[in-house]
């Protein structure tokens, strides 16, 4: 072991980077990360806990399985980022699946949550097993219609009731599944994390600043990082290297100038505002569809105060045409066009604003009819992601380790972030730079000591800073799981 702190350079403070800055400081090395925005976490959004993968028919139960062992880890980490909602997945006639032939994913997933919380009981952050879905059949729901609306629902049935009332019962199959996939809050997470770095003394911060060029340091091993902050060049070395950039990850792969095979996808949601919902707690809720088709997949996501994100999984809403693009043989990095850079980089027209917006609307209009009277809430949340491979379904990856000392994360969805962080701890340990007794060590005790309304207020300057509604940095009222059924 060295005597000298091991110093990590980390370019790009999305999920991955900001979380492994935290890790890695916690442990005690000392760690500079890089971002090129004003604020941390502000890279392509997220608003779903993918405990199950249950929004992804074609992923493999490998995959699934995988991504509910990584959101219950996710959870038990940043707590304070959860929305306790159920998500409730629903087959329209006009969808060839049936939800019958969902059921033995999810009760493999039951078995799997009840043998997680087996070997630790502190995973049990998604109720009871027992719990994990339910189903219901119309009678059931012709029932719930006609109860009266719960203010804080506390049990499967009473978060069915907005869904029974709602949707157009004579459009979709039965029965409709209700299982325990949570809301995760962007904006709660970017809040949080830049609390909680402050407070670590191993970490310095640079934002506002571009990670220009990287060189091998080959005499004593490690990297030279320039960067570029108030205009000024800057040049450190640092023992070992994380490429944290997210959809420019191929960039700094080609400044360090390894090979690679990866994808980077541009996709939207949109804030719609329905206020004569706005005192009405919603599940998330899930209509199946082809991707890509006209009849691509509608994802319903409730806020406080009558917002409510829209996916649909059509080319007019949150996919687009060119929007997938990969690399080629001369760049890691896969180029997406310029008017998709603009978006990220600069501004959307107000047109395309509203004109997406009112899609969203529609599409899931045809589902839950009164939903047709909501307007355009804000500016959408988007962004690019990365995809490694070539598969474009891949739903689950951490990190790869193309050269010595150096790490590419690879994140697709956010919870994967922790075992990339494992993953990465075991090479450290490998270099001789940390003790093997490190590893699995998850606490961090400036995330537990947190406190939520600050998290709150600094989360609400991120949505003005950003220019989105203050909504959506709170979190919904119920913070206890739906453990009962
Ligand atoms: C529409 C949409 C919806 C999504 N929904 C979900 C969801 O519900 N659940 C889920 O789990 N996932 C979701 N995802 C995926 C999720 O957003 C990403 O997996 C995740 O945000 C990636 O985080 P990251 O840290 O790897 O990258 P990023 O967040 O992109 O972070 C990379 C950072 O690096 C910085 N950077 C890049 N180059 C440099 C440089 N040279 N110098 C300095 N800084 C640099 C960038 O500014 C950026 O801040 C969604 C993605 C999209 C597009």
């Amino acid at each position: 072991m060295r005597d000298k702190k091991v110093k990590i350079a980390i370019v790009g403070a999305g999920v991955s980077g900001s979380s492994a800055a935290l890790y890695f400081a916690n442990i005690g090395l000392e760690v500079t990360l890089f971002e090129k925005e004003r604020s941390i976490v502000n890279g392509p959004p997220f608003c779903h806990l993918h405990a199950g993968g249950n929004l992804y028919r074609e992923i493999s139960d490998e995959q699934c399985v995988k991504l509910l062992k990584q959101s219950i880890d996710f959870l038990r980490f940043y707590p304070f980022i959860v929305d306790y909602r159920p998500t409730v997945i629903v087959l329209p006639t006009t969808d060839p699946g049936t939800p019958e032939a969902l059921l033995p994913r999810l009760e493999m997933l039951t078995e799997q949550y009840r043998q997680l919380i087996h070997e630790d009981p502190a995973n049990k952050v998604l109720g009871e097993s027992s719990a994990y879905y339910k189903l219901y059949s119309r009678e059931e729901l012709e029932i719930l219609k006609k109860k009266t609306l719960v203010k804080k629902p506390e049990v499967a049935d009473e978060w069915m009731i907005p869904v029974a009332q709602n949707i157009d019962l004579d459009k979709v199959q039965f029965p409709l599944i209700l299982v325990q996939e949570y809301g995760l809050n962007l904006f709660r997470l970017a809040s949080g994390v830049t609390l909680a770095l402050k407070e670590s003394k191993n970490v310095t911060l640079r934002t506002e600043t571009v990670v220009s060029n990287i060189q091998e340091e080959w005499s004593v091993g490690g990297w030279n990082v320039t960067y570029v902050q108030n205009d000024e060049t800057k040049e450190e070395h640092f023992d070992y290297l994380i490429n944290a950039a997210g959809f420019r990850s191929g960039k700094i792969d080609d400044l360090v100038g390894v090979e690679c095979k990866s994808m980077v996808e541009f996709k939207a949601a949109y804030i719609s505002k329905w206020d004569n919902n706005a005192d009405t707690l919603w599940p998330e809720v899930i209509f199946h569809g082809e991707r890509g088709t006209p009849r691509g997949m509608g994802q319903f996501t409730p806020y406080p105060g009558g917002y409510f994100q829209l996916h649909g999984m059509t080319k007019e809403i949150t996919l687009y045409e060119d929007g997938l693009v990969a690399n080629s043989v001369v760049s890691c990095q896969p180029h997406l066009k310029q008017n998709f850079m603009t978006k990220i980089e600069r501004s959307w027209s107000e047109e395309e604003i509203n004109e997406r917006t009112r899609s969203a609307i529609t599409h899931l209009s045809q589902f839950i009819p009164e939903f047709s009277e909501a307007t355009v809430g804000s500016k959408p949340l988007f962004g690019a992601q990365q995809i490694p491979g070539s598969d474009p379904t891949l739903r689950v990856a951490e990190v790869s380790f193309p050269t010595k000392r150096y790490a590419r994360c690879e994140i697709v969805k956010v919870s994967s972030s922790l075992d990339m962080i494992d993953a990465i701890t075991q090479q450290l340990i490998d270099l001789g730079y940390l003790e093997p007794s490190v590893k699995g060590k998850r606490e961090i005790k400036v995330l537990k000591s947190l406190d939520d309304n600050t998290i709150t207020k600094y989360g609400e300057v991120l949505c003005e800073e950003r220019e989105y509604p203050r909504d959506l940095a709170h979190r919904n009222v119920s913070n206890v799981p739906c453990t009962k059924q």
